[in-house]
């Protein structure tokens, strides 16, 4: 069985995700459709034998590489003694150890856990148990929410409705939620010669005047530490956290960290809030803000099988617990929240940030990417080369002076994507950015690789 076969097989019968068909099997097909037929390490192979490097870590999922043996091994001694099980009702061991495993590595403060199978729903859970903390507590006026341009929170109704005007959302507006939206703190924009710090520090004034004005309807405040990945890895200076925590106590918000994309260590720390510098930049207190709800998903099982978790913190739980009468329970679950298999994947993946000190290697391997793309940061229609931790993004555009982009029907993205897939790198890109996100075991040699590839790719696609 060859590709075509599969690939033939596929087109029938599949409806690929994120994805207009005709690009795969119109007349003339702008994007190939590859099959895989295995995986190792930060490798995909097709059944031809042909490989392909996982650039983007499979849509940001796998962190350690695919099909770890130690992540293998925990789903296989799983799979022999207990498949599934309804969390409601009952527990059982993996996800007890999770969650005791989760609440020590979070923002301190964060001390329950909800469960979900997917990021999306993990921003559900959020959204409706910040409303219903409110309603509880006899808070009815408060049944919006506040979010940034330019982000992304997953495709659910409501998940939707958060993330900025994109071609995501805009097809479904008349059917969404009308949270505010927020200039963003993405620093692409600011001005030659404007430091981040200070560009994030002036961005966060919308900030504080939507709070001012709507604080009393505004149930929580939702954002993407750090990096607005689907929007394009733009980039912010971790003092936006900070100011923001400071602002949604003072006007009694909740926040949410949505880090579905950017926990576990992708941002060079454990999770992007832990960033966040301590106010009044006291040097001998510890950076990082405890948000009221975290969203984590996407590496949590290191890209094996889907799972997702929001934490909170007690307070909010206790709003909840009532006599049953009262009507205070959150009655929210999906069929396969809490599946042990996917709890021995995370709690196997924990065990490889504790037992291989990835961090400490991480930063070496993203200095090594910084270095590798010198020449890439020199060609032309390269307005920017941005990088936070084991995320490098490149932006082109057609005019670099004034950041006009490309127009989008040019798909330059696409060209640099064609040209990785028949040289061996899978780099799928966002519009006009191209960006890394390998998994963090990739070898200083498959970086070299992967930036000689991109380069050239680059390269031709700014071409016309
Ligand atoms: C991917 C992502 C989601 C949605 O997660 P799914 O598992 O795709 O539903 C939500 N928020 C952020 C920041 C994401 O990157």
């Amino acid at each position: 069985m060859n590709n075509d076969h599969w690939k033939t097989r596929s087109l029938a019968h599949v409806w690929h995700p994120c994805t207009q068909m005709r690009d795969h099997d119109g007349e003339a097909p702008t994007l190939p459709m590859i099959p895989v037929k295995r995986a190792d390490g930060v490798w995909l192979e097709d059944f031809e034998g042909k490989r392909y490097l996982d650039a983007v870590s499979s849509w940001w999922t796998n962190i350690f590489g695919h099909r770890h043996p130690a992540i293998v091994e925990a789903l296989k001694a799983q799979l022999d003694e207990l498949d599934h099980v309804m969390l409601a009702g009952f527990t059982h061991a993996p996800i007890v150890e999770l969650s005791e495993r989760l609440v020590r590595l979070a923002p301190p403060g964060l001390n329950r856990c909800f469960y979900a199978d997917n990021g999306s729903s993990a921003v559900e859970v959020a959204l409706k148990m910040s409303f219903h903390y409110w309603r509880n507590t006899g808070q009815t006026k408060k049944t919006r929410f506040i979010a940034l341009e330019n982000s992304y929170h997953g495709e659910t109704l409501g998940a939707l409705a958060m993330g900025g005007p994109s071609m995501y959302r805009d097809t479904y507006a008349p059917l969404l939620l009308e949270p505010i939206h927020v200039p963003s703190p993405d620093c692409y924009p600011r001005g030659a010669g404007e430091s981040w710090e200070d560009y994030t520090r002036r961005q966060f004034w919308h900030m504080e005047r939507a709070l001012e004005q709507h604080a009393d309807e505004v149930c929580a405040v939702i954002v993407e530490p750090l990096i607005q990945c689907a929007g394009g890895m733009r980039m912010y200076h971790p003092l936006y956290l900070t100011l923001l925590r400071e602002a949604c106590d003072r006007h009694g918000v909740h926040l949410i960290a949505d880090e579905i994309a950017v926990g576990f260590g992708r941002t060079g720390r454990l999770f992007g809030c832990d960033w966040a510098p301590p106010p009044g930049f006291d040097e001998d207190a510890q950076p990082g803000i405890t948000p009221d709800f975290m969203c984590l998903s996407k590496g949590i099982t290191g890209g094996t099988i889907p799972l997702a978790v929001t934490l909170t913190r007690e307070s909010i739980y206790e709003a909840f617990w009532a006599e049953y009468r009262e009507g205070k329970a959150f009655l929210h679950s999906h069929s396969y929240t809490g599946n042990p298999l996917a709890c021995r994947a995370a709690l196997a993946t924990l065990d490889l940030f504790e037992d291989t000190r990835v961090l400490a290697t991480n930063r070496a391997l993203s200095q090594l990417m910084w270095a590798q793309t010198a020449e890439l940061r020199q060609l032309p229609h390269v307005a920017e080369v941005r990088q936070q931790g084991m995320v490098l993004a490149i932006e082109l555009a057609k005019n670099i002076r004034t950041k006009e982009p490309f127009p989008s029907e040019e798909r330059r993205g696409v060209r640099v994507y064609n040209y990785g897939l028949e040289h061996g790198v899978l780099l799928r890109p966002l519009g006009n950015v191209i960006y890394f996100m390998p998994p963090y075991v990739i070898t200083p040699r498959e970086v070299e690789t992967l930036c000689k590839v991109a380069t050239e790719g680059i390269r031709r696609a700014v071409r016309d």
